[in-house]
């Protein structure tokens, strides 16, 4: 089986911190200060030198709400409105450079965190808003939630791999007819 590729840049950063949860395999990488600074330096992101409880705290939140907003459904809203409160709280505003990189997002008294989650959130924007978001999504198994990238032709796929939550879910939906057929 091989997995599906990786989403393209800019969408890698969202992709990844999604994925720094795994839920099939119980493993969360933000339970740890040492796995929030690997996520960061891996991303090129930004992170406090010795990123503290409140940190890990406020951006697995961020991670959570971002999960759920490429979900959709009815938690979708609750979702957003997390995302705008920590829009809001980072405190930057974007700056426009004459050379490289082009672009970056600066505020006094913002934290390294406040630049990485604002950085997130601009790549969350943008593909919101050129429609390249709509690729990235959810895996449709309520105990997988992982994001993929989804290549099909006209994106319609609904499981991280077919062969692993696609086959799972038909194989539950076939014990559940077997069980309904056997009581009726
Ligand atoms: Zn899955």
């Amino acid at each position: 089986m091989t997995p599906r590729p990786a989403a393209p840049p800019p969408l890698t950063v969202l992709q990844s911190l999604v994925n720094t949860r795994e839920l099939l395999e119980n493993r969360d990488d933000f339970t740890a200060p040492t796995g929030l600074l690997a996520w960061s330096e891996a991303q090129g992101l930004p992170c406090p030198a010795r990123p503290s409880e409140a940190d890990l705290t406020r951006m697995s939140r961020v991670r959570e709400a971002l999960r759920q907003l490429l979900h959709g459904g009815e938690g979708a809203p609750a979702a957003a409105a997390v995302l705008n409160g920590e829009l809001a709280r980072t405190g930057t505003r974007p700056l426009l450079q004459a050379g490289p990189p082009g672009a970056e997002f600066v505020g006094d008294g913002a934290t390294a965190l406040d630049t990485a989650i604002t950085r997130v959130l601009a790549t969350l924007v943008t593909a919101r808003l050129d429609g390249s978001l709509a690729r990235l999504k959810i895996c449709g198994a309520e105990d997988c939630l992982w994001a993929y990238y989804d290549r099909s032709p006209n994106a319609v796929s609904r499981w991280c791999e077919t062969s692993v939550c696609g086959a799972r879910h038909k194989m539950r939906a076939y014990r559940a007819r077997r069980a309904a057929a056997t009581t009726s």
